[in-house]
């Protein structure tokens, strides 16, 4: 069997037709293991498998930074399809967060598309004495000067959406960072931290096993699941106008040839039509794209669009990092 299939691969090599992928495709992840992008991107490999004839892809860990260590090591990949990066809104924010970045986001990746849009949850550690969100707020500014805000890195979701929250209720509180969100969690339950925003691919499982307190989404419409669909909106909560979604897009290396690109894009395409993937997301409150918001173009245009509107938000709020 093997024989023959190398024998088919060698065929379709002699005719001129692509031989590819004829071997593991690896997929950076640009944030610790277990977390949400993490969760995403596991899933996504796996709706991936049947579109590229069969080939495994192999998530790789390249957690720190906000993301920018992952990215920055597939920008600088061999640009052969064979080491793809899956980025979220990193990838609109780290540009206006870092005087120095090893890369571009515009110039240095090929686009392949979006793949998925993703609320955020507001959480604080179980052992917080707020139930509900007015709670939440009389108790951060009771406690003004005390408060730990977990994230993973500048420019990541949770310190967008955390930053956001500081500013909008006007309580600054002490940031800590970590390689992701998946380690960040284990720290709010196990009380090191106070609150943390997360995405809803990593909090779900959380909020309904009782084990964090969950007091809102941060998009403007409520999340329609099972677990998450009691929770209010920020903006109805008084925070009118808080609105963060993540998303998530598939790079490769500049440079990569066009015949794997539209190979690529096309089993992305087909992956996002995966029943099992749409499912499995859809039950973590993400929502799996289709369309126009799938080809490399639009996925660019969006991006780029972004890169603006946050760049706006960051220098507003006058972050930055070396
Ligand atoms: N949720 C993280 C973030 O805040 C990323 C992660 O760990 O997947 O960007």
């Amino acid at each position: 069997m093997k024989k023959s299939l190398l024998a088919l691969s060698a065929l379709v090599a002699a005719t001129g037709a692509l031989a590819f992928p004829d071997k593991p495709i690896t997929l950076v992840v640009p944030f610790a293991a277990g977390g949400p992008t993490d969760k995403v991107a596991r899933d996504f490999a796996e709706a991936m498998r049947k579109p590229l004839g069969g080939a495994t892809v192999v998530v790789e860990n390249v957690g720190g930074a906000g993301g920018t260590l992952g990215a920055a090591k597939v920008a600088k990949a061999n640009p052969d399809g064979y080491t793809l990066l899956l980025f979220h809104i990193g990838m609109a924010t780290t540009p206006g967060l870092y005087r120095k970045l090893s890369y571009s986001s515009t110039n240095d990746f090929e686009y392949l598309g979006m793949i998925n849009d993703v609320p955020m949850t507001l959480l604080g550690r179980k052992t917080l004495p707020a139930a509900t969100y007015p709670d939440l707020i009389k108790w951060l500014n009771d406690n003004k000067g005390k408060i730990n805000l977990a994230n993973a890195g500048l420019g990541s979701a949770s310190h967008l959406c955390g930053l956001m929250f500081q500013s909008s209720i006007k309580v600054d509180m002490t940031t800590v960072p970590y390689k992701g969100t998946a380690p960040a969690m284990n720290d709010l339950l196990g009380g090191q931290v106070d609150i943390m925003c997360d995405q809803t691919t990593n909090t779900t499982g959380q909020i309904a096993a009782g084990s964090v307190q969950a007091y809102a989404v941060s998009t403007l419409k409520r999340v329609n699941t099972p677990v998450l669909g009691k929770l209010p909106t920020l903006d109805e909560s008084g925070l009118k106008g808080f609105n963060v979604s993540i998303w998530h897009g598939l790079y490769a290396p500049k440079g990569t040839p066009q015949a794997v690109l539209d190979r690529l894009n096309t089993a992305l395409k087909e992956a996002l039509k995966d029943a099992d993937f749409i499912k499995r997301q859809e039950a973590l409150g993400a929502v799996v794209v289709t369309d126009a918001r799938t080809t490399p173009a639009e996925h660019k245009k969006f991006v780029t669009a972004e890169i603006e509107k946050w760049g706006a938000v960051i220098k507003a709020a006058g972050q930055y990092a070396d």
